[in-house]
């Protein structure tokens, strides 16, 4: 997976290594899997890799026992938007801090002995990593969403037996530990409880080194702090540095990172709203939350034992939450939910005619118009040229004053124009069930 390019950060194989001596190593293409000379990976290790693809159909049954009645934003049982009600968490939170209120009474009641959390600055400003937390404070602490891969499933090798944990993950990950739970696998048994974002896309760590030479920071001046939701939602990318300097680029602006930096795993993958956590939360992009600021979510419950946790925050007044239609709520990301299911589906089809691996996952759309082909030849032909050294090179070379807004606004044009397109048939998304290629296995 790892030389083929389709490696997706996860940690497992890692974390499954008998041997105990593999590690997650740093690259500029995020943490990837250095295998000890001793490794011992058990055949788990491979069926669990969600970079060669899980078979979704066969992980719904597993875990949820049928196929999701929705294939835009998979099983559920309630969508809701708002908020955390404690001012100071909703504050901390990326969009409104349910993630961290919840992992918060999860801590507190009694359920869980740690959370496992992403922490950006763990073990180098530039880097994040997975940390146990078992208190407010370090669960805040942690809170804001990392743009960057995260090893999250690497925690799983130093969890204490016994000991119930929370994780978050991103889909993959999710996807990763379930089918471990599944199979038995004690140490993913330990975990209870699942929570994981939306993920529509996420960058390299090379990005960072682009944006502070396009802010004309030294390389010789280190960065002291990251954090990429700071400040009011929907927040900005904020920098520090040894010699004091204090960068602030919108969300809307540093996104001209994208094309230059998306991970291979953003694009490859087909779950937008991670389908396989008992919570997974996502900004509620809408003009009325956007107007009033704040930060707002969108909440999804997927497993009865959560949904009993989220009504019960609701009732005592911790989490501000108001109950939505499942399918109206999905209009708010049809842009991603379609970059998953279907550009997913499409990247990863020419990537096999083009003689690359590419992830299976044992499904397809059961139809994509011609058109939506064309705008993915557009987008993807974009990413193509701009993951060459020479586009990364020019664009730092352009003050994110100038690139920032311009891209937003190319963006926006381009959101707009492919909007019909992107939309038709969206609503009816039906996926089929695909039959592997044992040759791959
Ligand atoms: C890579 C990425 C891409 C995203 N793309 C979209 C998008 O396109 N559309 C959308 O609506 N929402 C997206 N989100 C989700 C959004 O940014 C918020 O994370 C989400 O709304 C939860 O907000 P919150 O206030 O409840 O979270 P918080 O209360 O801030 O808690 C977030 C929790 O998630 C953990 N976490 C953060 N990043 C990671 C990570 N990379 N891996 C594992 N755990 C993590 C944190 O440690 C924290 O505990 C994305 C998130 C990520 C990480
Ligand atoms: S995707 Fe995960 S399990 Fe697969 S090779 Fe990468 S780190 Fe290992």
């Amino acid at each position: 997976m790892v030389r083929a390019g389709i490696c997706v950060s996860c940690g497992a194989c890692v974390a499954l290594d008998a041997g105990g001596a593999s590690r997650m190593r740093t690259t500029p293409r995020g943490p990837l899997p250095q295998f000890a000379p001793d490794t011992r990976l058990p055949e788990l290790a491979w069926d669990a890799c969600p970079g060669k693809g899980i078979v979704y159909p066969a992980l719904y049954r597993a875990h949820y026992g049928k196929l999701p009645e929705s294939w835009l934003v998979g099983p559920l049982l309630v969508v809701r938007t708002g908020h955390a009600a404690d001012p100071a968490v909703r504050a901390k939170g990326a969009s409104g801090g349910v993630t961290s209120a919840v992992l918060i009474h999860l801590l507190e009641a009694g359920l869980v002995d740690a959370v496992i959390v992403a922490k950006q600055g763990v073990p180098t400003p530039l880097e994040a990593s997975p940390v146990f937390a078992n208190a407010r404070d370090q669960v805040l602490a942690a809170a804001q969403s990392v743009y960057i891969p995260v090893a999250m499933l690497d925690a799983l090798a130093r969890l204490e037996p016994g000991k119930r944990y929370a994780i978050t993950l991103v889909p993959e990950q999710a996807a990763a530990l379930r089918w471990l739970q599944t199979q038995g696998d004690a140490r993913a048994l330990q975990i209870a409880y699942v929570l994981g974002p939306y993920t529509g896309t996420a960058l390299y760590p090379a990005a960072i080194q682009t944006f502070l030479r396009s802010q004309r920071v030294p390389r010789s001046d280190a960065v002291t702090s990251l954090q990429w939701r700071a400040g009011e939602w929907p927040g900005y990318l904020e920098i520090r540095t040894e010699a004091g300097r204090v960068l602030r680029s919108k969300k809307i602006y540093y996104n001209f990172l994208i094309p230059f930096f998306v991970t291979q795993a953003s694009l490859q993958s087909m779950d937008f709203a991670n389908e396989f956590c008992d919570l997974s939360v996502g900004d509620a992009w809408s003009p009325k939350f956007e107007a009033e600021g704040g930060g707002h979510s969108v909440v999804v419950t997927r497993s009865a034992e959560m949904e009993a946790i989220v009504a019960r925050l609701v009732a005592d007044g911790t989490l501000a939450l108001d109950t939505v239609d499942p399918l109206g709520a999905t209009e708010m990301h049809g842009h991603m939910i379609d970059f998953k299911k279907r550009g997913g589906f499409i990247r990863n089809g020419w990537r096999l005619a083009l003689g690359l691996k590419a992830p299976d996952y044992g499904i397809a759309p059961e139809s994509v118009p011609t058109s939506r082909k064309a705008v993915e030849a557009v987008v993807s032909g974009l990413f193509v040229v701009g993951r060459t050294g020479l586009a990364r090179w020019i664009v730092a070379q352009i003050p994110e004053s100038v690139i920032g807004p311009v891209f937003n606004r190319l963006r926006l044009g381009w959101k707009a124009a492919s909007k019909p397109t992107k939309r038709k048939g969206l609503g009816n998304l039906r996926m089929i069930e695909t039959v592997r290629d044992p040759g791959r296995e």
